[in-house]
């Protein structure tokens, strides 16, 4: 690139909407082709999460960080849908315990007496479940200009396996490769999670806007 050019272009800055270490990791793997600068959002920053679905919250996340920083801004608002429970913990996945291991623990407890219910009256709780992530990109005044949606089907495990990734990983097993997320290195994750989809999906947006992107940021 020429000098002259190469001064003129200020780098590409993308903040991340989330303070999840475990997610910002995989954002930056996942990312890492497309030669933007990532950062995490300010630790001060607070965004309440009060919309009743993913997409809503991720819209949320996205244009808030986005407005405060002044920068183009990627959210995911992701989470666990478990059949027997009626699709809990959903949005409030995070929200379900303190920590990744009690969540965990109540998700196992929960399920078990969903079992038992079913049992008792004579059927089949299941423990079918599926990963949902909403990404939401936001330019610097706040607009979201690109929203996507990945999902990875999988089951709960009575048990936690694996020691790798974050949250729920050690408990959602997928059948198709006879591992939990917990025992898959990141680039197996990435290539079947709800959070490695909805990326493949939104990169050709993503892309379309990078020139676009130089000379907003
Ligand atoms: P939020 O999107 O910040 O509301 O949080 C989503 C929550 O869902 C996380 O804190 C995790 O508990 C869970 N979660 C989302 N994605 C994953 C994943 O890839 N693995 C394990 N847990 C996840």
């Amino acid at each position: 690139m020429p000098q002259q050019m190469s001064q003129q272009m200020p780098t590409q800055r993308l903040v991340l909407a989330s303070t999840n270490a475990g997610k910002l990791k995989e954002f930056q793997a996942l990312l890492g082709d497309l030669g933007v600068e990532t950062f995490p959002m300010p630790a001060e920053l607070e965004v309440e999460e009060t919309g009743s679905t993913f997409a809503e919250n991720a819209r949320l996340k996205a244009s808030t960080v986005a407005r405060a920083t002044r920068c183009w801004a990627l959210a995911d608002d992701s989470g666990l849908e478990v059949m027997a429970l009626g699709g809990a913990p959903g949005v409030y996945s995070a929200r379900y315990a303190p920590t990744d291991r009690a969540r965990i623990e109540r998700l196992i407890r929960e399920l078990a007496l969903a079992e038992r219910e079913a049992q008792g009256a004579g059927g089949e709780a299941g423990r079918r479940a599926r990963f949902v992530a909403a990404l939401a990109l936001a330019n610097p005044h706040g607009a979201v200009e690109l929203e996507v949606e990945g999902v990875c089907e999988g089951w709960i495990l009575e048990a936690p396996r694996g020691d790798g990734g974050f949250g729920y990983d050690p408990v959602f097993w997928i059948e198709n490769m006879g591992q939990t997320f917990a025992e898959m290195d990141t680039d197996t994750k990435a290539r079947w999670s709800h959070r490695g989809r909805a990326l493949a999906a939104l990169k050709p947006g993503l892309k379309e806007l990078l020139p676009e992107w130089r000379w907003m940021n």
